[in-house]
């Protein structure tokens, strides 16, 4: 098996027959093995129908029918889960992405291990879409330092070995390039066409952008701190708790030799508020140490990528 192409989708029943038409036009010219997984996310409406159909004269077809809606990052995952190919291409349902580019990421795959799609004529609205994507984009790339144009493309190729080692959840399907670069791969972006959706409609709203966000803050910190999670609790923990100290020196000393009363004063809250909160990121520092360490002594699984072993034998 050659290319997996993955498609999440959730009520797009006038969206599949010409999908899969010209998808399938693209994949045969290729000449090489392929299957297409399409996932059916808990669709209400007749996708799981006509993608039987499709199924019954088109034996590239597999469909992974999950028991309701868990999102497009979970309908990702579950097409991984069961992908043959050596290549995995993802895309969305809707005719947004176009099966033509498929060609132009595979010559790119040669060479990278992941091949991004870049929407660069994006062909929707600017306030609900664009603008905020704009913003999410430039966020992710100075918090997981990847530099890429378009995270929100779902038009990507990948080489097997990426996503086989990757945890998704959340909204994390745009952040893959940011987790797999952890492994050491390396990352390519190509333009791509985009089209308006012309049937059916969107799924999503500006409340994604929120998601995005906080996924955000799990990957950064996934990615830099899981492993020490002291350290990066500790510097706040001792900054905070210092600060309070001296804040409670300052007024020991006032009352000790100055006699002034210090009960009702605003500083003395803060004082040993700043000591507990002190005391707290300390704990939260140590209760990850010991979470760390229980994981990797049950999980076993080793914090470093091989990339191969050669053996003289
Ligand atoms: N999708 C899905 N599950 C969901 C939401 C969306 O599988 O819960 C699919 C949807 O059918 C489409 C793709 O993900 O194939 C992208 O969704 P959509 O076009 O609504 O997003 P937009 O392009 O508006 O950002
Ligand atoms: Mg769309």
């Amino acid at each position: 098996m050659n290319v997996s192409v993955v498609i999440p989708l959730y009520n797009e029943e006038e969206n599949v027959l010409e999908l899969h038409k010209s998808l399938k036009s693209v994949l045969d010219a290729l000449a090489l093995e392929y299957e297409i997984l399409f996932v059916d996310d808990g669709s209400t409406d007749d996708t799981l129908l006509k993608l039987q159909d499709i199924q019954s004269d088109d034996n590239h077809v597999v469909i992974i029918v999950l028991r309701r809606n868990f999102g497009q990052t979970a309908a990702f995952a579950a097409g991984f889960e069961h992908a043959h190919g050596d290549i995995i291409i993802t895309m969305d349902g809707d005719l947004q992405n176009d099966p033509r580019d498929i060609p132009k990421l595979l010559e790119r795959t040669k060479h990278h291990d992941l091949v991004s799609g870049w929407r660069k004529q994006r062909k929707d609205p600017f306030f609900s879409r664009r603008l905020p994507s704009f913003i999410a984009n430039w966020l992710i790339s100075k918090v997981t330092g990847i530099k890429l144009h378009d995270y929100g493309c779902s038009l990507k190729a990948y080489r097997r070995e990426v996503i086989k080692n990757l945890n998704l959840y959340g909204e994390m399907h745009r952040f893959i390039p940011a987790v797999a670069s952890w492994y050491g791969i390396t990352i390519d972006e190509v333009e791509t066409a985009h089209h308006p959706r012309r049937k059916g409609a969107s799924k999503y709203s500006l409340t994604r952008t929120l998601r995005v966000i906080l996924d955000l803050i799990t990957v950064k910190f996934l990615q830099s701190f899981s492993t020490k999670p002291l350290q990066f609790f500790g510097p706040f923990g001792i900054g905070s708790g210092f600060l309070g100290f001296l804040i409670s020196l300052y007024l020991t000393i006032e009352k000790l030799f100055y006699g002034k009363d210090i009960g009702g004063r605003p500083l003395l809250l803060l004082g040993i508020l700043l000591i507990i909160v002190g005391v707290q990121f300390i704990g939260m520092g140590l209760l990850g140490e010991m979470v760390v360490r229980v994981y990797h002594e049950t999980q076993k699984k080793p914090i470093y990528v091989i990339k191969k072993i050669i053996d003289s034998k």
